[in-house]
């Protein structure tokens, strides 16, 4: 055994996390791998099925669907279902109860939540600014939810926004964590700095929530939206969540306003009035099977600390980089990930010119991260189910087929 595949042991060993693998369903997936077993690195773009998700599911179509059909709404639970959940994802951001709604894709509650940000920041605020290295739907959104509200859009870079702010400024829209290079933005001061010159900060929490400690409430966050499929493993396409901080929500003018967010969604009322709370970020009828998908797969969360997730995550990702640096020829990898902790994700990019080619070899030999056009790999740590023993072969196998 090399040196690095000893260390890998040894922390295996001493990982308190390492018993959370067992509720996954992991070890019965080969990846259609050539190798006997595959290490999963692809957790951060779809997250791995909790093992007793499929007999849950399987009781909310064939009992809840099957059999009480329409009394689930109240029986089951099913009406309330988008706070329920709401309120299961609140600790994992540092939320409090009451402030998260589960529904819609990321993308639709980008759009309420930047309408609803303009709305709010009141007179002779017409800019939004953008974070110009956002996932493309944001910016997308962004630019249709600037027209709409007849804002001017700026992309600027998250490091740009303290100087970019002005009088002018309504509502700033960022990433917590660049998809693409797993750079781990500032939140609680560049949360402070949208304050100081009295705009609405947005945040897009899809690489952050469930990898590492976020802190809404703490930071007085504004408003923030994630999807659940990545590392809260909801499943694909599980639905996103929208987060309103309580003193903003009597104000919340959501831009798409339901039956489903009305104070009295059985009155049947032309007029509409929206409810208090949480609720009111609600649309339609929620797509109930998804949702009960991510109620249940939640529960791999219980009796975990997302502190001692961060710390196993920047143990996982050191390792990673320390094993590629030992497998690799100096210059034939760029790591595009920041080295220092307090700017890290949970994932690692690397460049490399033929990193499509690379990474079908790594998938055919059972290394599964993807592939970032034109020239990145991406590997995500989820550090409920991925050890450092599949760290260490990932970057073996990595090795070998860079040679
Ligand atoms: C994955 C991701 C999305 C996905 O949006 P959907 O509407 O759920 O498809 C949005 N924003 C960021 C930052 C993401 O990483």
């Amino acid at each position: 055994m090399s040196e690095l595949a000893v260390r890998a042991a040894k922390l295996d060993a001493a990982d308190e996390l390492a018993g959370l693998r067992s509720r996954f369903a992991l070890d019965t997936v080969s990846d259609h791998a050539a190798d006997a077993a595959g290490v999963y690195l692809d957790g951060n773009s779809l997250g791995a099925l909790p093992a007793h998700v499929p007999g849950r599911l399987e009781d909310v179509v064939r009992r809840q669907w099957g059999e009480l059909r329409i009394r689930s709404w109240e029986e089951s639970g099913w009406w309330t279902a988008p706070e329920r959940i709401g309120d299961r994802i609140a600790p994992l951001v540092g939320a409090a109860p009451g402030q998260i709604v589960v529904g819609d894709s990321t993308s639709v509650n980008v759009f309420k939540a930047l309408v609803a940000a303009v709305r709010m920041a009141g007179d002779g605020r017409d800019e939004i600014l953008v974070d110009a290295t956002t996932f493309p739907t944001d910016g997308y959104i962004a630019e249709s939810a600037a027209r709409m509200t007849g804002c001017e859009l700026r992309a600027v870079t998250p490091q740009e926004v303290p100087s970019a702010l002005g009088g002018r400024t309504a509502a700033v829209l960022l990433n917590h964590v660049d998809y693409r290079t797993g750079h781990l933005h500032d939140l609680p001061a560049l949360t402070a700095a949208v304050h100081a010159s009295g705009a609405l900060a947005v945040w897009d929490l899809c690489h952050s929530a469930g990898a590492l400690p976020v802190g809404l409430d703490e930071h007085g966050v504004d408003l923030a939206v994630g999807c659940t499929y990545k590392y809260l493993n909801g499943g694909p396409g599980s639905p996103a969540y929208l987060y309103v901080r309580e003193e903003l929500q009597d104000r919340f003018d959501s831009p798409l306003p339901g039956w489903n967010s009305h104070a009295e969604p059985f009155g049947m009322s032309p007029d509409y009035a929206p409810a208090p709370g949480a609720p009111r970020g609600r649309v339609g009828t929620p797509d109930i099977l998804s949702m009960l998908a991510l109620e249940a797969s939640l529960e791999v969360w219980d009796g975990v600390s997302i502190d001692a997730v961060r710390a196993k995550s920047l143990a996982l990702t050191d390792f990673f980089l320390e094993c590629v640096e030992a497998r690799t020829e100096p210059g034939r990898l760029e790591c595009l990930t920041p080295r220092e902790h307090a700017r890290r994700g949970s994932q690692v990019a690397l460049r490399c010119a033929d990193a499509g080619k690379v990474m079908e070899r790594l998938i055919e030999r059972g290394v599964v991260g993807d592939f970032r056009r034109p020239d990145v790999l991406r590997f995500g740590f989820t550090p409920l189910y991925v050890g450092f023993a599949e760290v260490e072969r990932a970057a073996r196998v990595l090795g070998e087929v860079l040679t």
